[in-house]
């Protein structure tokens, strides 16, 4: 009996650590956190978090204080500090004592809030994202407000860059530069804060940047921040569906929802069990591709919620039944494949569904 009947994405976990290693050694002097958030970007929360703890990573950071609760529990008396990007919401301070959860200070109503507790935090400074943190001129406030600053325990100044992705953008200098000016404005303010700036991108990018913690994600998980080449950075994850069904079609006969592709011969066509119910993207009707027993064959016909079809007319050795198709991993890089999806890694791998099976191997 084949047990292959479901699409699967293997976690290489050695792999991961081995990322970990590679992104901590590219910046010596500072501690890297991990990015834990949106379920470890898709990869599974609990196992990738305890492969970095072996890895000897001791910080990690989500989006969302119940990420940072579930993420305590596997860390309950380990040393290992957790932040939460979001910060709190009103009410949340007896769940950040009691979990031992550090947030970023987003905004002034945030810190207002924080200010009558006597827990650590981190402050965030928006250098020109204009996303989440404290705009320059809510800054230029703070630090006018000597009461309020009295009663915070700064641990980290941080901020985060915009285009990172591009390592020729002069936005990244503009940036970092901001945040230097403002680290060094509070720097007598809050003696014993630290700073940090990068994501995976600014740790690819060819200045090397001066701060205390970094923040890589992506990069963990084996995609190269900055499109493609993979930066010496090892793929993690790989996504294979395997096929359920093989037909021979003739010229003129069409395949899939809105007959939007035609054969213009005889054609053989094989049927994987992976759609868009389970991140494999719409957007690659007739363009995605795939590899089956080492031969690429593209996508044809529309995407469908459980299933798609792949031209294998042109295979060397007959496809069959149970054979695996790899979507994305060693041989087809995710950075291609989201090229073509016309999106970016990050969503194709956070967008894959419940259904697709999630296997660990050391
Ligand atoms: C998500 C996030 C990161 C990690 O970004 P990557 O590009 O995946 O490395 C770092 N910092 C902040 C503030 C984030 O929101």
């Amino acid at each position: 009996m084949n047990t292959f009947t479901r699409p699967r994405l293997t976690i290489n976990l050695t792999a991961l650590k081995r990322n970990y290693k590679a992104l901590c050694a590219k910046r010596p002097s500072a501690t890297t956190a991990a990015i834990g958030k949106a379920n470890a970007y898709g990869l599974g929360m609990a196992p990738v978090a305890t492969a970095l703890y072996e890895a000897d990573c001791r910080t990690f950071f989500t989006a969302y204080t119940f990420e940072a609760i579930d993420l305590r529990r596997l860390f309950p008396d380990h040393g290992v500090e957790i932040y939460v990007f979001n910060g709190p919401a009103e009410g949340e301070e007896d769940s950040y004592r009691a979990n031992n959860l550090i947030p970023v200070l987003n905004t002034p109503a945030q810190i207002a809030m924080w200010q009558n507790s006597d827990l650590p935090c981190v402050l965030h400074l928006d250098t020109g994202m204009n996303r989440l943190g404290l705009a320059t001129k809510e800054a230029m406030a703070l630090l006018d407000d000597s009461a309020t600053l009295s009663k915070l325990d700064v641990k980290y100044l941080l901020s985060h860059f915009a285009c990172s992705s591009d390592p020729d953008a002069d936005k990244n200098h503009t940036q970092y530069k901001e945040f230097c000016d403002l680290t060094k404005q509070v720097a007598s303010l809050f003696p014993s804060a630290k700073t940090s700036i990068s994501s995976s991108g600014g740790l690819f990018l060819p200045k090397e940047l001066d701060e205390n913690l970094t923040r890589p994600g992506v990069a963990l998980y084996g995609i190269s921040p900055q499109g493609s080449p993979l930066n010496a950075l090892e793929p993690v994850a790989s996504l294979e569906a395997p096929v359920v069904q093989t037909r021979t079609i003739e010229q003129d006969e069409t395949v899939g929802y809105g007959a939007t592709y035609t054969a213009t011969a005889k054609r053989k066509i094989a049927t994987i069990s992976i759609g868009y119910a389970d991140g494999y993207m719409r957007s690659l009707s007739n363009k995605g591709f795939v590899m089956i027993r080492g031969e690429k064959f593209p996508v044809v016909g529309i995407v469908s919620m459980d299933l798609i079809t792949v031209d294998v007319t042109e295979a060397s050795t007959e496809i069959q039944t149970g054979d695996v198709a790899e979507c994305f991993g060693t041989n087809i890089l995710i950075e291609d494949l989201a090229k073509v999806a016309n999106t970016i890694p990050y969503e194709l791998l956070v967008g894959l569904g419940n259904r697709v099976e999630r296997i660990y191997k050391d």
